[in-house]
Order: C-alpha cells, then structure tokens, then sequence
C-alpha cells in the first residue's frame, strides 16, 4: 500500500492527563488508521498511489471528495501526532517567538486568536498557525479535514507549523461537549521544538 498509517512517536498514554489513553488509541488506531486505509482505497491502481501526499493535497480540486477528505485526513493527524508531546508545552523561544511577537503582539494574544478559531470552527475541522511566505504568521480554521496546503478561498494559504483537530473523536471522552477545556489543555503537550523546526524549514 502506498500510505503507511505512522507510529506515534510516543505512548498511547503519554499525553495524559491533558489527552488521555483511550481517545489517544481510538484516535491513531481506529480514525487515523481509517483515513490511511481509505485512501489508499482511493488510489489503488492509481498514479497517485507513487506520488507524495503533499502533491495530491496541494491540487486536491482535481480529485474526487474520497481522497480530498481521507487524504486530508491522512496528512493531518500524521502532522498533528508530531506537534504534540509528553514533555510539551511552556513557549516557544529564538526565532519562532520573536515571529509570533511581530504577527500578533504576544504569545498570548496568538494564543487568544488560535483558541478562537478552534472554538468556533462550526461541527468537525483545524485550527491552524501558519507560516505565510513572507515569514510572518497567520491563523485559520478549516472545515472536515481540509487544510491551508489545499487551495482553497479563506483559508491563510500558508504552510502550517501547528495545528489543533476539533473533531469530537479528539476530545469526546474525556471532555465531552467541552471543547474549550480540551483547547486548554492541549496547550500543556504542543511541542515546540517541532514546531520551531516546521517553522524554520
Ligand atoms: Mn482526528
């Protein structure tokens, strides 16, 4: 198969008590696993099953709404396992603090801004912190499992550098119809030092 559904690059129970073990293991093992073996599906026999993700999301108006949502969700959680760890949280500093600094103010006001965009994102979807091509950077939300890689009207059109899924499958359990509570605390395992590098690269 051309997708391989990643390993976390931690314990199914690392994130806790902010994500705890069983959304952690529904979420990779069932949902992720999922949007990997459904687009694979979508692509069998295909040129895309060759290609990288990366080139199918970024012309994802050329393909069918099967690969739109599993690509996007394939692509997603493989980078949002990554800008999470068990020893996260705290601020970013060096670079990445002095752009933040300059796009929005402080730390905290992105902070407001990207809480905002996750809460109010209508039913399932992102939010996103983005690097623009001029270095500065921008938030937004997406619906489903889109993402500012797709070209798509109102989303930033940056290159994400964090990202935060909404969806009720991420959160449901232990926090039910409280999306705030689980936004707060999800804040405590983003790793910075991978988004510092996604920043820099
Ligand atoms: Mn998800």
């Amino acid at each position: 198969m051309a997708f391989k559904l990643p390993d976390l690059p931690y314990a199914y129970n690392a994130l806790e008590p902010h994500v705890d073990a069983r959304t952690m293991e529904i979420h990779h093992g069932k949902h992720h696993k999922a949007y990997t073996d459904n687009l694979n599906k979508a692509i069998e026999g295909k040129p895309e099953d060759q290609m990288a993700i990366e080139d199918i999301i970024k012309n994802i108006n050329n393909y069918p709404v099967a690969i739109r949502n599993n690509g996007g969700g394939y692509w997603n959680h493989c980078m949002f396992w990554e800008i999470m760890s068990p020893n996260g949280g705290g601020i970013p500093g060096g670079d990445l603090a002095a752009a933040i600094d300059a796009s929005f103010g402080t730390f905290d006001k992105m902070k407001e801004e990207f809480n905002a965009a996750a809460t109010t994102r209508f039913g399932s979807g992102w939010a996103w912190l983005c690097k623009m091509a001029d270095s500065s950077l921008k938030i937004c939300s997406t619906a489903n499992q889109d993402n500012p890689l797709m070209p798509i009207e109102g989303h930033c059109g940056g290159t994400p550098i964090l990202c935060l899924d909404v969806w009720e499958h991420a959160y449901y359990l232990n926090y039910q119809n409280r999306r705030p509570d689980y936004i707060e605390a999800w804040w405590n395992v983003v790793n910075w030092e991978e988004v510092t590098r996604r920043f820099k690269s």
